[in-house]
């Protein structure tokens, strides 16, 4: 194996010391800042994931509450309680942990979301700002994904870089941050499989991410000698958590790569935790250094 592995761990203990500073002294100014995690019904990974926050938060000095509502909740009160949120003086950052129950509105939910206090990045307000470089509060997904890109040190202006996965919270933001680093982007999904062409721009890739929640999507074999692979994926099989790019093949040929488990997943908490307290200074209209 000749690749570097980018662990997410490290990156994240760095940040961390940073948020834990920043926030100390917005506490010394008489503010905390806190996040809210609302989930509707019950689900094991949003449970594992909302554990994962509250113990990062309390490391950092990030207040964390949990509002839960019961399974067969209507969108009225999911509504209400956002609303309710949303005027709260006290919270600085929401996010509605996903699944929502079956027959749910997901994207009219996530639009109740006040978007100075979004730092889940998933409101149109903030999804516009990474489309055009303003400040915001970005997907913390895509800017883990971002971040662990940035920690290998190289420089990204003038690479290609191949994306697959076009979602809205993923693919798409993380294509748009290298773009406004003047990265070359080529975004892939179903079409391009479809039309037998994802080996071609997988194997001319010098920065590959991979979010499909596909396990193995992409054979090692594919990866071009030398590139940064980000795989964003996480996917259940036999009982164990792999990604979506073939690991073991495709680190003998990149120069870079994540791990699944252990990659982008440990940093995304670090992400949300980052935008709350960006979400806390903008809103107290405190300066972050
Ligand atoms: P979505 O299901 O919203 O999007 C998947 C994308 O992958 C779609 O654009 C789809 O294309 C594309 N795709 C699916 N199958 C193929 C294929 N065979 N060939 C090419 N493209 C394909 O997923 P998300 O963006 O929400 O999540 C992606 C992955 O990232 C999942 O494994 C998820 O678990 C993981 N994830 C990880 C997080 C972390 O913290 N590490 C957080 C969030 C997600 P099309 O548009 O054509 O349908």
């Amino acid at each position: 194996m000749s690749a570097v592995i980018l662990k997410g761990a490290p990156v994240a203990q760095g940040l961390n010391a940073r948020i834990a500073a920043d926030v100390a002294e917005l506490q010394a100014h008489g503010i905390t800042p806190c996040l809210v995690s609302v989930q509707v019904g019950a689900d094991d990974a949003s449970r594992i994931y909302r554990n994962a926050q509250e113990k990062k938060a309390a490391a950092v000095g990030v207040a964390y509450r949990r509002v839960d509502l019961p399974a067969d909740a209507r969108e009225e009160e999911v509504a209400e309680t956002l609303r309710t949120l949303n005027c709260d003086p006290r919270i600085h950052g929401i996010i509605l942990q996903t699944p929502l129950p079956k027959g749910m509105n997901l994207d009219a939910m996530q639009g109740l979301i006040a978007a100075a206090k979004d730092v889940d990045g998933v409101t149109e307000a903030n999804l516009g700002a990474v489309m055009t470089g303003r400040p915001g509060l970005y997907p913390s997904t895509a800017l883990s994904a971002f971040e662990l890109l940035k920690s290998t040190g190289v420089s990204l202006r003038g690479k290609e870089a191949v994306v697959i996965g076009r979602s809205a919270i993923v693919g798409k933001p993380v294509a748009m941050l290298m773009l406004n680093e003047r990265v070359t982007v080529t975004m892939c999904h179903t079409g391009t499989q479809g039309a037998g062409m994802l080996a071609y721009h997988v194997g001319r890739a010098e920065i590959l991410v991979v979010a499909t929640g596909q396990p193995n999507l992409v054979p090692g074999a594919w990866v071009k000698e030398g590139a940064i692979v980000i795989d964003v994926g996480i996917n259940e099989v036999d009982g164990a958590i792999v990604g979506d790019v073939e690991f073991v093949p495709a680190a003998e040929r990149a120069a870079y790569i994540t791990p699944v488990p252990g990659g982008v997943g440990p940093l995304t908490v670090t992400m949300l935790l980052r935008n709350t307290l960006l979400a806390a200074c903008m809103q107290t209209e405190i300066e972050r250094r």
